[in-house]
């Protein structure tokens, strides 16, 4: 029998093998983007955009790193949707991860108790600001604010005086953002997201911060802060006494595009609040963890909240848990007998999931006993520098509005004017997918786009988080 022996060119086998493997692979992302566009519904994203581009699907995480089912790397600009603090896949909590899932996965917090929450929660008490020591865990931002205003607005109704009963309302400010369950959207209620809700919510009332009078009416920021507190105390001089409770995202004002409050604004809130008694509740679910600076936003302002709620970057941004700390004075308002009716009837199935709390507890340890939150006051600077040289001249940003790593791109259609591109123009879609190209994820909010690294990113991540940003802004305003 003849032997035919043909030998191709090693280069042409090279190019065949890695072809095969691409084509593959192209098809296996195929099959998943086929699977996903038939059958997933993605939160916060209109579907024919999302039809309209190949999604990226995530399989692996490194680090900075997020990394597609076909291997390309992405820096994650937006640290996950705002929770990841250390990068992805930090060898201490899959370490501590791997432990605890060999002793235990999950056990409920209704009725018992377990190791990680009471190491979590140890932690925790040492470092939240004065006065709060009792906490409450869920699952996720919203439960925990669902879980803080129904401790206000309850805490009042069990307190035996006629004037407590009477403080069956809450504040927040224009334009806040709580969460999407229907009493989160009551205090933090926009429009454009919730208008066909709009009879079945019980909106909070609400209150201008500084920044809508600056930006909107142009006044200056000494004017705009004035006249904020102005209003802040008429508010709360006519409507103090059906007060329970007062909301706020301390320093930043997140989901709505990244809108500052100078301190002193917080501080004249937390002042009307200890003067009237209304509950001063801080909303720290986007701020905290470090991306302020502090670990929690309000310490920039020396608040000492009532209650403070906590998610996103709890468990280090790795699982879902979240909880709203409170004084002892609210828990004690609580306490009583089966038949007095003070029972907080309130709580999740997952809440303070095991797994989830020994992350957090990682999560804390770290900060306790590493120099992470030392080191980002420079890291802060560093990236503060890199937004004023890269992005803030660029010709389509109207302004840049900053606090830590907290940043917000207000873009404009018309050079030197305040206007906005056309909703349905997308640019911050365009500017995304043009980003993602370079091998970058970030998210827009509107008119806005977001950057939000994680507390742990490098300055040389940094500096390419920022590059790409403006190198995709030029790319497609222009
Ligand atoms: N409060 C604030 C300030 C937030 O930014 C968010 C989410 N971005 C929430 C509450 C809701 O958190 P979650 O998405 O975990 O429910």
């Amino acid at each position: 029998m003849a032997i035919i022996c043909v030998t191709f060119p090693s280069c042409y086998m090279e190019n065949t093998a890695r072809n095969i493997k691409k084509d593959s692979q192209i098809s296996a992302t195929k099959k998943l983007q086929s699977i996903d566009f038939n059958h997933i519904w993605h939160p916060f994203t209109q579907a024919d955009q999302w039809f309209d581009a190949d999604p990226l699907i995530v399989e692996k995480a490194e680090a900075m790193y997020l990394i597609d089912c076909e291997g390309n790397r992405y820096l994650d600009g937006i640290s996950s949707l705002w929770c990841n603090v250390h990068g992805h896949s930090h060898p201490e909590f899959l370490a501590a991860g791997h432990r605890q899932l060999d002793e235990l996965m999950h056990s409920t917090l209704l009725g018992l108790t377990h190791r990680p929450i009471i190491e979590c929660t140890e932690r925790l008490v040492e470092l939240l600001p004065g006065g709060l020591s009792r906490v409450f865990y869920s699952d996720s931002g919203t439960s925990a604010v669902e879980a803080g205003l129904r401790i206000s607005l309850e805490w009042w109704q069990k307190q035996s005086s006629s004037l407590a009963k009477i403080k069956t309302q809450l504040a927040s400010l224009q334009g806040a953002y709580h969460g999407d369950t229907l009493g989160a959207v009551g205090i933090g209620y926009l429009d454009f997201f919730h208008g066909a809700l709009s009879s079945n919510v019980v909106q909070s009332n609400r209150v201008r911060p500084p920044h809508i009078f600056r930006f909107e009416q142009g006044l200056s920021e000494e004017q705009a802060l004035a006249r904020s507190i102005a209003e802040l105390e008429d508010f709360f001089v006519s409507r103090h006494e059906t007060l329970a409770g007062f909301f706020v995202e301390p320093i930043v004002q997140g989901a709505a595009g990244i809108w500052i409050h100078p301190p002193e604004y917080l501080a004249a809130i937390a002042r009307f609040c200890r003067k009237y008694s209304v509950h001063l509740i801080v909303d720290e679910v986007a701020t905290g963890f470090g991306k302020s600076g502090k670990l929690f936003a309000c310490e920039l302002a020396d608040l000492e909240p009532d209650i403070l709620i906590m998610g996103k970057g709890l468990s280090g941004g790795y699982l879902p848990i979240s909880a709203a700390a409170c004084t002892e004075e609210l828990f004690e308002g609580f306490r009583g007998k089966p038949s007095e009716g003070k029972t907080f009837f309130y709580g999740q199935t997952f809440a303070g999931n095991p797994l989830a709390a020994r992350f957090a507890e990682v999560n804390l340890r770290i900060f306790q006993e590493s120099s992470l939150l030392g080191d980002v006051a420079s890291k802060i600077d560093y990236f503060g520098k890199l937004i004023e040289d890269k992005i803030e001249n660029l010709s389509h940003v109207d302004e840049v509005r900053r606090a830590g790593l907290m940043t917000g791109i207000e873009l404009t259609a018309a050079p030197g004017q305040r206007q906005p591109f056309e909703i349905d123009r997308e640019i911050g879609v365009k500017i995304t997918r043009a980003a993602r190209k370079k091998g970058v994820v970030i998210r827009p909010l509107g008119n806005v786009i977001i950057l939000m690294p994680a507390l742990a990113m490098s300055n040389e991540e940094l500096e390419t988080l920022v590059s790409v940003t403006a190198a995709a802004i030029d790319e497609v305003c222009s």
